[in-house]
């Protein structure tokens, strides 16, 4: 099979589509043949050497993909060759207490495809089949590889971590990004007021086109903790989702009002900052982390995803041949939504 494979670590000019065998699905595995995969900051690190889990290269990257069983292993129940499936990244190992009770994002080894062990950027992958999600039809393969793991973000952060309540204001920072962009449809889709921030007038027009009730653009407005204050009425927001990391977190703290929470994961502009406890302590304010999803919070959201509730934001479509370029469109200025594979 192909798979867009990296020769070591370092930049663009370390990927090569090479030939590779096709992997054989064990026991209790099925054998999905891809057809989109949708690219993550995570698959940059890895390609940079900078997640020290991953394995020495070569190595396929990518951590969300879709398209369809291929083959299935040996004890493998309930899905027939040719169903339509999207890859959970999350792997784990279904036996421990965490995982027997639906804290399978707990799971003390927990890994993630594309980062611990070969990805998406392929062909074909081998996977455990509580590893697949069967699709709803009315979404196409770019949709389900760009939106699975975005609305398990969003999802896990704002509806179980944040408990976001109808009615409440939710600022997501950043709003062009993959999981940021869900974030809004998700708040909305809670009956939440949303305000978001984002850069340039075009992706303000697209962010409002989501459903946001108030966009801020930071470039004509870096405050934006003071524009959340004056849309808020002086109060504040209830809740802001923060993805960007060093870049904005103080100033996502400074949003929300006295009682408030910040809802973070993610940190790309530096996972390293500064908060003033003081603000925190005072304004009585949660900081809440999030990291992975369970299991069961992809069947709360699904069927919003298939009513057309949630719609995956594509930004655009490369060829697996132009990963690298793909890559590169991650860091664009432009770039509004998830950055999709396609695989012939
Ligand atoms: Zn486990």
């Amino acid at each position: 099979m192909r798979a867009a494979r990296i020769s070591g670590f370092g930049g663009p000019e370390v990927f090569a589509v090479t030939d590779i065998p096709t992997p054989e699905p064990t026991a209790g595995e099925v054998l999905v043949r891809l057809r989109a995969a949708a690219l993550n900051r995570a698959d940059v690190l890895v390609r940079e050497g900078r997640f020290p889990e991953a394995p020495q290269p070569p190595m396929t990257l990518g951590v969300e993909g879709a398209g369809e069983v291929a083959a299935l292993g040996a004890r493998v129940d309930g899905l027939t060759v040719g169903d339509r499936v999207v890859v959970n990244p999350m792997r784990t190992c279904g036996e421990c207490e965490d995982c027997r009770n639906g804290r399978d994002n707990a799971c003390a080894h927990l890994q993630f495809v594309g980062e611990h062990f070969d990805g998406t950027y392929a062909e074909y992958i081998a996977v455990p089949v509580r590893g697949v999600v069967p699709s709803p039809d009315a979404l196409d393969d770019h949709q389900l590889a760009a939106g699975l793991l975005a609305y398990m973000t969003a999802w896990h952060m704002l509806r179980t971590r944040a408990a976001v309540r109808p009615d409440e204001t939710v600022l997501v920072v950043g709003a062009g990004s993959g999981v940021a962009s869900a974030a809004v449809q998700v708040a909305k889709a809670l009956g939440a007021n949303v305000i978001a921030t984002t850069s340039g007038e075009r992706k303000v027009e697209r962010v409002r086109a989501l459903g946001a009730d108030e966009v801020i653009d930071y470039r004509t407005t870096p405050d934006f903790d003071q524009a959340v204050r004056r849309l808020t009425g002086g109060r504040g927001a209830d809740i802001a989702h923060e993805t960007v990391g060093n870049a904005t977190v103080r100033r996502s703290v400074q949003s929300v009002r006295h009682g408030g929470r910040v809802v973070g994961m993610g940190s790309h502009t530096g996972r390293l900052a500064e908060i003033d406890l003081s603000v925190l302590y005072r304004r009585e304010i949660s900081l809440i982390g999030c990291h992975a999803s369970n299991r069961a919070e992809i069947d709360e959201f699904l069927p919003l995803l298939a009513d057309g509730t949630l719609t995956p934001v594509i930004d655009s479509v490369h060829p697996l041949a132009h990963a690298a370029e793909a890559q590169a469109r991650l860091d664009s200025p432009e770039r509004f939504g998830k950055v999709v594979m396609t695989i012939e």
